[in-house]
């Protein structure tokens, strides 16, 4: 049997049928015939639903898609609960719906899930968001704008998705494939097969393994948060790797997310000169340099590896 649909009319018509209906519902009570009082109360369910999926009011709400899609276009940056999403949707599948609103049409909702991970990596502060109330079953939308690439991305996320390979190396080649382009946090989860460990893989390719992973939070301030970029196809000199994304932070933060020689910053970044940026050691680590703030100096690419040559 086909599910019925709910279907939209005057919220407060729908409104007196369901207050009649669970008035009526008094007698039903009152009986000892259990079948009788489950059917009785059916209808309800479908009034129910009906007034929730009337309340968004207008032709662009016809489609329960386009209901969620609009409920979290009007609360941008806001914990949204799923219970909310099932009440505009009126359907049963709002779930199926949020994951084609991400998936299919590009919309940036992250889950609650996701959004705790990042936070535990320092990857997600946003005002007026608390991590540690939100719910697995909580959703956020954290950019007004769609983007048009991200089927073609979640796509890709799809087939890495499937390979034998472990979590970082899955992660690895997700983001060699996407260099220079934004991914997204709950891409990377996908990626991950939404093992918790995500978040920190990502950490340990930039802080262990020096790819030049950057966020809002690690290097790139103008990025939205939840974006994560791999600047470049290449890893940072095996001594300047293992710097702790907190010294990281604070040395870029110090030197203005500028290079310390030339003075380039990634405004000045075009497709001929791609440059990003690096932390080199003054005193080299090898020779008993400190992975501190006070032996760190930011440099970009092309500077970094003329320190290295000259030696
Ligand atoms: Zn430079
Ligand atoms: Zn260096």
């Amino acid at each position: 049997m086909m599910a019925r649909r709910s279907q939209r009319d005057d919220p407060e018509l729908l409104r007196g049928q369901l207050v009649a209906l669970l008035t009526d519902f008094e007698n039903e009570l009152r009986s000892t015939e259990l079948r009788l009082k489950v059917r009785a109360l059916i209808p309800a369910f479908h009034l129910l639903r009906d007034l929730g999926s009337s309340l968004i009011t207008g032709d662009d709400g016809d489609a329960a898609r386009d209901r969620i899609l609009l409920y979290f276009k009007k609360y941008p940056f806001t914990v949204i609960a799923g219970e909310e999403l099932m009440v505009v949707a009126g359907i049963q599948d709002w779930p199926r719906r949020t994951r084609e609103l991400r998936v299919q049409f590009g919309w940036f909702i992250v889950s609650g899930s996701t959004v705790r991970e990042m936070y535990e990596e320092g990857e997600f502060q946003v005002e007026g968001i608390d991590p540690y109330r939100i719910r697995p079953d909580h959703y956020v939308l954290l950019n007004k704008k769609q983007d048009r690439e991200a089927a073609h991305r979640w796509n890709l996320a799809n087939s890495i998705r499937k390979k034998q390979a472990s979590t970082k190396s899955r992660i690895l080649e997700y983001f060699r494939s996407n260099t220079g382009r934004n991914v997204t946090g709950e891409e990377l989860r996908y990626v991950a097969k939404n093992k918790t460990e995500w978040a920190r893989r990502v950490r340990e390719l930039r802080t262990e393994e020096g790819w030049p992973v950057v966020t809002k939070a690690n290097g790139r301030p103008d990025l939205p948060v939840g974006v994560y970029i791999l600047e470049a196809d290449r890893q940072s000199p095996e001594h300047d790797r293992t710097v702790p994304d907190s010294v990281r932070r604070e040395v870029l933060r110090r030197d203005n997310y500028t290079c310390t020689s030339c003075g380039w910053r990634h405004e000045e970044w075009n497709p001929s000169d791609p440059r990003h940026l690096e932390l080199h050691h003054v005193e080299p680590h090898v020779r008993g340099g400190e992975n501190e703030e006070s032996n760190l100096v930011t440099l970009c690419v092309v500077c970094h590896d003329k320190v290295h040559c000259v030696g």
